[in-house]
């Protein structure tokens, strides 16, 4: 199983990426955790990525294809991988594609996980976050006991900066506008297909496994 999942920030497909990959037995390879890794162990990819992040600049593709490159050519994950939110962009798209012919490899599948924009911004701007713990609460559908403060450690919860409404209109902007084409061009391919992505994370997940099960997997 070789797939890659698109759509806006806010849309639960890290969430399916995750349930699916344990399920099948398949890797998720998202590239915000290859970064982390990378720079985590020190590796020449990782040096070089913490360098952009440190002065606060984009990674630059050819640092996150690299670490897709390497993943790729681990067997473990050659067997069955799912991409979670890379690539991004046409030009990412096509780095891809080179890298899974030098594989011998390709995707069998792009799921387009579609979510109405309000139901998105519902989702992403009712975050609330413990700034000492860590831990994530929302404030509709999974809110703290007393509504203001973390369940663990009392401490008030806040609201992450990119999590504002604000914010949130900004990051939806820049993804419809990068990812459009993108869509375009997996549909050429004939490997796209749309999915309802609103509804309980349980509805969302036996959609995706009926869709899938309708296409032949490597
Ligand atoms: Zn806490």
């Amino acid at each position: 199983m070789r797939l890659v999942f698109l759509g806006a920030p806010g849309v639960g497909k890290g969430t399916q990426a995750d349930r699916m990959a344990a399920q099948v037995g398949a890797k998720k390879i998202s590239t915000g955790d290859l970064l982390r890794e990378a720079v985590r162990q020190g590796t020449k990819l990782g040096i070089e990525a913490k360098g952009y992040m440190d002065q606060g600049k984009l990674v630059p593709d050819s640092v996150v294809i690299g670490l897709v490159r390497d993943k790729l050519a681990d067997p473990t994950y050659a067997k069955g991988f799912i991409l979670d939110g890379f690539p991004r962009t046409v030009h990412q798209a096509e780095e891809l594609g080179k890298v899974l012919r030098e594989q011998g490899m390709q995707l069998d599948r792009v799921v387009n996980f579609q979510v109405p924009r309000e139901a998105i911004v519902k989702r992403l701007s009712g975050r609330r976050s413990c700034p000492k713990c860590q831990a994530t609460f929302h404030v509709e559908f999974a809110p703290s006991r007393s509504g203001e403060a973390c369940d663990r450690c009392q401490e008030k919860l806040v609201q992450r900066n990119d999590d504002t409404a604000e914010a949130i209109e900004t990051r939806l902007k820049v993804y419809e506008e990068q990812t459009a084409p993108l869509i375009s061009f997996y549909e050429n391919q004939g490997l796209l297909s749309q999915l309802d992505g609103g509804g309980s994370v349980e509805t969302v997940y036996q959609n995706l496994t009926k869709m899938l099960a309708t296409h032949k997997m490597a």
